[in-house]
Parts: structure tokens; C-alpha cells; sequence
């Protein structure tokens, strides 16, 4: 399921993943290096006229928390929460 909100939170054991679409710019650096293959580019624009990027799991690929999206982000538009 395609996710579009503004705040997508994936509970992952203790780990927490917070995303702000209206902070990505498209770069889609986190999507090319998503090992769980789970980031999509959305198909509406946010707020700075950017496609950002959404999360869609399926059965056999989900997010692992692994964190890498959010180490790679040059804005700061998604972070891991305890
Ligand atoms: S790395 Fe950040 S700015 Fe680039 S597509 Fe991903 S969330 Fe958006
Ligand atoms: S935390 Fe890891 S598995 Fe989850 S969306 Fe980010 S890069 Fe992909």
C-alpha cells in the first residue's frame, strides 16, 4: 500500500521511522539505496513542488529500520526514533 501522508511511522522493534514528505526535494538518493526496495516516488507534489518519496510494503519486502535512508537524507527528512 502506497503511503502519501505527510508522517509515515513504521514501528520496527524499538525503532521508529518519522518522515516529512514536505522536506524531501526528490533526490531520491534513499530510494537507490533502500535495501528492503520499500521507498517510491509519489505521485503528488509536495509543498516545494518536488515528487518526494513514499514507502510501499508488500508481503515480501518490508522496512527493516535499518536506518540507511535516514543516514543519507541531505535534508533531513526522515529519522529514526527510539
Ligand atoms: S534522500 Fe531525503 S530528500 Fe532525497 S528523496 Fe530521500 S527523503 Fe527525499
Ligand atoms: S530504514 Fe532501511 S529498510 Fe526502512 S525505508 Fe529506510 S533504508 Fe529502507
Amino acid at each position: 500500500m502506497l503511503r502519501e501522508t505527510a508522517k509515515a511511522e513504521k514501528r520496527r522493534g524499538l525503532q521508529r521511522l518519522i518522515y516529512n514528505r514536505d522536506l524531501c526535494k526528490g533526490c531520491y538518493l534513499c530510494l537507490n539505496l533502500c535495501p528492503s526496495q520499500v521507498i517510491v516516488k509519489s505521485k503528488e507534489r509536495n509543498r516545494h513542488d518536488a515528487y518526494p518519496i513514499a514507502f510501499e510494503e508488500s508481503s515480501d519486502r518490508t522496512c527493516t529500520g535499518c536506518g540507511i535512508c535516514s543516514m543519507i537524507c541531505p535534508d533531513y527528512a526522515i529519522r529514526i526514533a527510539g
